[in-house]
């Protein structure tokens, strides 16, 4: 074999090889996700998909939000009004309603926001959760009907109102039509404040855009879960236009509680003892039973928090 032959059948070997290298179903399919090394999804599951070793905390879907929120099958799903599709009949790289569809198969979800009605203790709340699988957790006409749902069902019951957020922003192919959902939403939370009752924000993984300039940042109690990042622009995009280097945590969960956009950073695992103390106050129950003790349960400030020195 000539030096040619053998180059070309080194090439196609590689080609092989790099042929058989997964795709991405192969990774969504897969029992294993990557972290700070390979673990099985089920050892994730398991703890509340918060890696044993390093304590990330991985994204969740809607569903498995409402599992460790509530507890598995200890709620009711609610079913939320779905406006007509691609309403502009938006085409880039590809259609829309191609990745509309895409997305309801990938996440058994109508949109990216699901709505649940529950007990946490012996309150009953009204909870949203976004999943940021549904084309990154944007919001459209659909995720904003169900929002302001979820915010008349609170109303409606008088329940306190909670959303668990994760999102890259308004919904680009729905354009003025996603951006109207920054205001819509925004009267809805002033209608659930009109009515004096709670209204608890917690940011989970990644929130970002006209979710945090809306309904993201108007909770009564803002919570931030370990590890998650509040942003309106991203912070490179702020850096090219004040033309300085921002710091290496900017944006972070810690970051912001610093410097008091959020009030707390609570675990995952801590969230629902958080939220169950607060509603407590916040609607006067029990109140001869919450107690300084009862609040220290929960050290807010250990869990990965830098106190300002
Ligand atoms: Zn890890």
């Amino acid at each position: 074999m000539n030096w040619i032959k053998k180059v070309f059948t080194i090439s196609d070997k590689i080609k092989k090889i790099l042929k058989k290298r997964p795709t991405k179903e192969d990774i969504e399919n897969s029992k294993w996700i990557s972290c700070c090394g390979p673990i099985l999804k089920t050892d994730l599951n398991d703890n509340q998909w918060v890696c044993n070793k390093c304590g990330r905390h991985h994204k969740v879907s809607s569903r498995e939000r409402f599992n460790i929120f509530f507890g598995k099958n200890n709620y009711e799903i609610l079913k939320t009004p779905i406006p007509k599709d691609d309403p502009l009949k938006w085409v880039d790289s590809k259609k829309y309603i191609d990745r509309l569809n895409e997305a309801r198969k990938k996440t058994g979800q109508d949109c990216a926001v699901m709505i649940a009605v529950g007990k946490v203790d012996d309150i009953n709340v009204t909870v949203g959760a976004i999943n940021f699988n549904f084309i990154g957790g944007s919001i459209g006409t659909a995720e904003g009907e169900a929002i302001i749902y979820g915010i008349q069902h609170a109303i409606d019951n008088n329940n306190p109102f909670i959303i668990f957020t994760t999102s890259g922003g308004q919904r680009m192919h729905e354009s003025p039509l996603a951006l109207m959902q920054m205001t819509r939403t925004t009267l809805a939370i002033n209608e659930l404040k009109n009515n004096n009752l709670p209204y608890i924000v917690c940011f989970t993984s990644d929130t970002a855009g006209g979710v945090t300039a809306s309904f993201g940042s108007l909770g009564d109690i803002a919570i931030a879960e370990t590890g998650s990042n509040i942003i309106f622009a991203g912070k490179r995009v702020i850096e090219s236009t004040v033309n300085e280097k921002l710091p290496d945590d900017f944006q972070s969960a810690d970051f912001t509680k610093k410097h008091g956009f959020v009030d707390m950073v609570v675990d995952r695992k801590d969230i629902k003892k958080v939220i169950s103390n607060i509603l407590s106050i916040l609607l006067k129950k029990h109140s001869k039973e919450i107690n300084e003790n009862n609040l220290n349960d929960v050290e807010y400030d250990n869990v990965n928090t830098k106190e300002a020195s």
